[in-house]
């Protein structure tokens, strides 16, 4: 059977990494999270003090671009790949509320999305990729054979979120994140260099009041189908 490219963009919390991973367990496909790319290199100029609540040294990043490798390593016990940042894994430190309070002025700079772009390319050479992130139907792979947009109301998507990050015992208020998400979304949706929008040939799915269960259910039915047709 024919392998595709499986593109889920969409606004923030809104679930796109769970289905995209349900996805490519059942298919046997390689799930890759570009979001945590960007992370990655958020959590890069946090800890070389180039970025923080109210400075951002934008030309120190771009000058130090070179010095950041990405990686993912599959991990056996939580069925995913984590992100590792120089050969250490940073899977936990990326999702704090500091990372996420930074990391989409980090994905307005030009240069930084290039690399990035470039490397997701080619980990989807081979096909048989689902990627989640807020370009990758539009910019990173614009013939993807199937392509979702995500949303969910900003009160859905923050609870959500609110909730991972206690569950994680991460000291945040429900309003810090829900001013989170909604700033991210401004930027993200904003921004020049490639902003978040749904792609012509994208299927929107509004999953604020679908159960996990239901929503794979469809999206899976999707997939098959695409895969069948190809
Ligand atoms: O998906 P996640 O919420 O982890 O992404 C974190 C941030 O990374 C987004 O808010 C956005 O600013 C940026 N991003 C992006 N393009 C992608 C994936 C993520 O600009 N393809």
């Amino acid at each position: 059977m024919k392998k595709i490219t499986i593109a889920i963009d969409g606004f923030s919390s809104t679930g796109k990494s769970t289905v995209a991973k349900q996805l490519a367990r059942v298919l046997g496909y390689v799930y890759v999270d570009s979001g945590a790319m960007y992370r990655a290199v958020t959590l890069y100029a946090m800890q070389n003090q180039m970025i923080s609540k109210d400075y951002f040294d934008v030309e120190k990043l771009i000058a130090n671009l070179g010095a950041i490798k990405l990686s993912f390593k599959y991990n056996d016990t939580l069925g995913f790949a984590e992100m590792y940042l120089n050969g250490v894994n940073v899977e936990n430190e990326i999702r704090t509320l500091e990372v996420s309070q930074s990391v989409s002025q980090v994905a307005e700079i030009s240069e930084v999305r290039r690399m990035l772009v470039l490397q997701q390319q080619q980990m989807g050479q081979e096909k048989g990729v689902v990627m989640d992130g807020r370009d990758i139907g539009t910019v990173v792979f614009p013939e993807a054979e199937l392509k979702f947009f995500m949303t969910a109301s900003a009160e859905t998507r923050a609870k959500r979120r609110y909730k991972e990050l206690l569950e994680r015992n991460d000291d945040v208020s429900y309003e810090d994140v829900l001013k989170n998400v909604e700033s991210r979304d401004l930027i993200d949706s904003t921004r020049e260099d490639s902003p978040l929008m749904k792609a012509d040939d994208a299927i929107e799915i509004d999953n604020s009041n679908l159960s996990l269960t239901v929503q794979f259910e469809k999206l899976y039915a999707l997939a098959k189908n695409a895969i069948e047709h190809e």
